[in-house]
């Protein structure tokens, strides 16, 4: 999958998720979870450096090593670390205003672990069902396992996951957190059922 479709999966699976409870007068990093997602979302691709290095390296290596249970557990921690120790001076201006002046509380450990986590996951969905797959049990095992089903670039579940995110979006604003839950089962059932359906019509996946 693209990179927008693996950030937006796992936003949309966790934004609707309540904030811990804080002291009076504080004010809970959300930035930092949502910074956890962002990385483990994209982190299991960035092995596409490769491609600049040399295409026979990119050609061979890209999504084995990062697309593996070992690669997995890897990068769930490197993300729920760097989300950790990020610091506030280096927040967009536009999130740092945000939280100014004010008595910040850092997420749990191992919440930005679980949220890491679903992002790995989804990102790992996302790449299963399409031509490439994944490589679970690297280095053990040599062998991708993929559905198939789908290209690894798919226009409409892109504009499937963007249209969710924002009309999820739009009710959470208003704190409508049960809506955003709708929104996010509707949007798992059309997307496997565009995924299932889609080799009926068309040429099949090729990458
Ligand atoms: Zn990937």
């Amino acid at each position: 999958m693209d990179s927008i479709t693996h950030i937006l999966s796992a936003v949309i699976v966790t934004e609707p998720l309540p904030v811990p409870a804080v002291e009076e007068g504080a004010v809970y990093a959300r930035w930092r979870e949502r910074l956890a997602i962002l990385l483990a979302a994209l982190l299991p691709d960035a092995d596409g450096v490769l491609g600049w290095i040399d295409p026979a390296l990119y050609a061979r290596y890209h999504r084995v090593a990062t697309h593996s249970v070992l690669g997995l557990v890897i990068l769930v921690f490197l993300s729920a670390w760097i989300a950790r120790a990020w610091p506030e001076t280096l927040l967009p201006p536009f999130v740092r205003r945000r939280y100014a002046g004010q008595k910040t509380i850092p997420p749990a450990f191992r919440r930005l672990l679980a949220f890491a986590s679903v992002a790995i996951v989804c990102h790992w969905l996302g790449d299963w069902v399409a031509r490439w797959g994944i490589w679970p049990l690297w280095p053990f095992w040599n062998e991708d396992v993929a559905l198939g089903r789908v290209n690894s670039l798919d226009g409409v579940l892109l504009a499937l996951t963007v249209t969710a995110w924002a009309i999820q979006h739009l009710f959470l604003v208003r704190g409508k957190r049960r809506a955003g839950w709708i929104v996010a089962a509707t949007w798992i059932l059309l997307f496997a059922a565009y995924v299932w359906l889609r080799p009926y019509w068309g040429p099949p996946a090729y990458v």
